[in-house]
């Protein structure tokens, strides 16, 4: 395919608004693919080279984008800042910039070029990149070079999320079916790409081959909750009592020497835990192995648990050492996946993590989490309180016999968190999907209030529940102004599904957390919406902390869950 086929379908789905309009264009976008483009084009469509978790950066500013385009376009940089300037999009400037026409390039070699700019590194590695580029656009018609910059400052700006490619695929083939064996490779792999390239080139028998494998991600399971420990016993029956840890998952692959580690969002984040990567080197008694775990700062001497704020300072780029010997992190292991050639996500929890304990040898920096079995609320409660004291979130019980669920939010995992009085038991978090510009004093930020909305699964949807006013700081509003403005939209995505008209739609691509009195049911917001057309919505809603890095749109909570804590919050209540 050529890559100024894909443009026009980057055009239609620009113009939706409607959900459905959009799964059809991916789908005859796919239907139209080659299974030796498919994997690009969806990396592509989602504004990346390669999954997430394969860490590759194009890294180019928009100071470099309009140095490459002044070259490609033989003009001054300046008269490109000037039609920035009007634009306010470097993809417009582009497009009014660049000739018309031209023979077109073919989607691979678009692609390989993009790559050899996110490979170039090193030194004149800025002047090599900008030349790149540039030779790249000279190449390209306007329209094309439209989405090419787009592209490079990652401001495609199409929202594409993972599972919306997911059903695309399936409704490719005119089979809404084959989703969940399609999803099923993909908890295992976390690579859209390649399971759709087997996908047309090996059909569903090719899918259907998927299994764990060192390297890919698998999709993290996640907890339900419940509101109280005899719940918890009523349901799973005799559970694994762990301590819940707040600090920072990390799913780490062993290949022998080479270790990576994935966070929660399956990112590559290998480079932020030297002291965990060498301790996994030399204490874990397994060749190759999948393990799952909490990593936190912890005081060595006094065996105290650091805040989350502590562990958190290790998302960054440089000065990683020196934190380490500040804060060194103990990592509290609490399930594995793989060891040694043979697959632990379909075994029994009990057995996962008998071998877990057997393959760490007794060193400073890994150790299993705390776990004790039982099956009477009242131990469960005791501990509870003991932890929560000790600066734990909670604890977190398993069912004894259950898989690891890979991709799933499921009661084999239930969680439990303090609740404290006139706040709910747990934060929410939204997925900001439009901004208003605030009133008053307020005006002068550009950012009043956020528009937060819940995934909705079924529909693949957004829907709101919440406009969040508080929470933020005054640098905070001036610096999420900056930040959103770049997925600016100029009318409602395709995916979000709201009542209330924001002054700014958003792309849905950032997740705040929010803390809130309590769920109400709204006539003023989509999210649970009824017959009667009465939704559900946070009751004083503040924001706590600022974007979630870590965290997905499809990762915020889901519609589910926001009418799964209104119904626990009336049986406390009444209780
Ligand atoms: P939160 O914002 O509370 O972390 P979440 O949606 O990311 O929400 P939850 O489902 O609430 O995740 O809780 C699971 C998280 O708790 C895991 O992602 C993990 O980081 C953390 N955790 C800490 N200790 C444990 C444990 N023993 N077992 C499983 N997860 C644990």
């Amino acid at each position: 395919m050529k890559f100024s086929r894909l443009t026009e379908y980057f055009e239609e789905l620009d113009a939706t608004t409607k959900r459905l309009e959009m799964f059809d264009i991916l789908s005859r976008l796919f239907r139209e693919s080659s299974s030796k483009d498919i994997d690009k084009i969806i990396y592509l469509c989602q504004g990346q080279l390669l999954p997430a978790f394969k860490g590759i950066e194009i890294g180019m500013s928009e100071k470099l984008l309009i140095k490459a385009l002044s070259e490609a376009a033989s003009v001054p940089t300046k008269k490109v800042e000037e039609t920035f300037k009007k634009t306010g999009d470097l993809g417009e400037t582009a497009e009014g910039l660049l000739k018309e026409g031209g023979e077109g390039l073919a989607i691979e070699k678009a692609y390989n070029e993009l790559m050899d700019i996110a490979y170039t590194a090193g030194t004149g590695s800025v002047e090599k990149k900008i030349s790149l580029l540039s030779n790249l656009l000279k190449g390209t018609s306007s329209k094309e070079g439209k989405y090419i910059a787009r592209f490079v400052l990652g401001r495609l700006r199409l929202g594409i999320g993972d599972p919306t490619v997911l059903e695309a695929l399936a409704l490719s083939k005119g089979d809404r079916g084959l989703r969940p064996g399609l999803e099923r490779a993909y908890n295992l792999c976390s690579d859209l790409g390649l399971i759709a390239k087997t996908f047309l080139a090996k059909g569903m028998e090719g899918v259907r081959k998927f299994h764990v494998q060192v390297g890919y991600p698998i999709r993290m399971a996640l907890c339900e909750r419940l509101p109280s420990s005899e719940d918890i016993i009523s349901k799973i029956g005799k559970a694994a009592i762990e301590a819940k840890y707040d600090g920072l998952r990390i799913q780490i692959h062993k290949d022998k020497h080479n270790i990576e580690m994935f966070s929660r969002n399956l990112e590559r984040t290998t480079h932020m835990f030297p002291e965990i990567k060498e301790a996994v080197t030399s204490h874990l008694q397994a060749k190759k192995a999948i393990l799952e775990g909490e990593a936190l700062a912890y005081n060595e001497a006094t065996g105290e648990l650091f805040p989350f704020q502590i562990t958190i300072q290790r998302k960054r780029k440089h000065g990683i050492e020196e934190l380490a010997k500040e804060y060194p992190l103990k990592f509290f292991a609490f399930e594995l996946l793989y060891a040694d050639d043979e697959d632990y996500t379909e075994r029994p929890y009990i057995e996962r993590r008998k071998k877990l304990e057997s393959i760490i040898r007794k060193n400073p920096v890994i150790e299993p989490a705390e776990m004790f079995v039982t099956d009477n609320p009242q131990n469960i409660y005791e501990y509870f309180e003991k932890a929560v004291e000790r600066g734990l979130e909670g604890v977190v019980a398993k069912r004894l016999d259950a898989p690891y669920s890979a991709g799933a939010r499921s009661f084999n995992w239930i969680k439990l968190k303090r609740s404290y009085r006139g706040e709910l038991a747990d934060t929410i978090d939204v997925c900001i999907v439009g901004y208003f510009r605030g009133k008053g004093a307020r005006a002068r930020f550009g950012v009043g209030a956020l528009l937060g909305a819940v995934y909705d699964e079924k529909t693949d949807a957004f829907k709101t529940v919440s406009k969040v006013g508080s929470g933020f700081t005054e640098d905070e509003l001036a610096e999420l102004k900056k930040i959103l403005d770049k997925v600016a939209l100029t009318h409602r995505h395709p995916r979000v599904d709201s009542a209330m008209e924001p002054d700014i739609w958003l792309e849905p691509k950032y997740v705040i957390t929010v803390t809130a009195d309590e769920i109400t049911r709204s006539p003023s917001h989509t999210a649970g919406r009824d017959k009667e057309g009465v939704g559900y919505a946070l009751r004083f809603p503040r924001a706590v902390g600022f974007l979630r890095g870590d965290k997905k749109p499809e990762d915020a909570n889901t519609v589910k869950e926001i009418i799964e804590i209104f119904d626990h919050q009336r049986k406390v209540k009444v209780s």
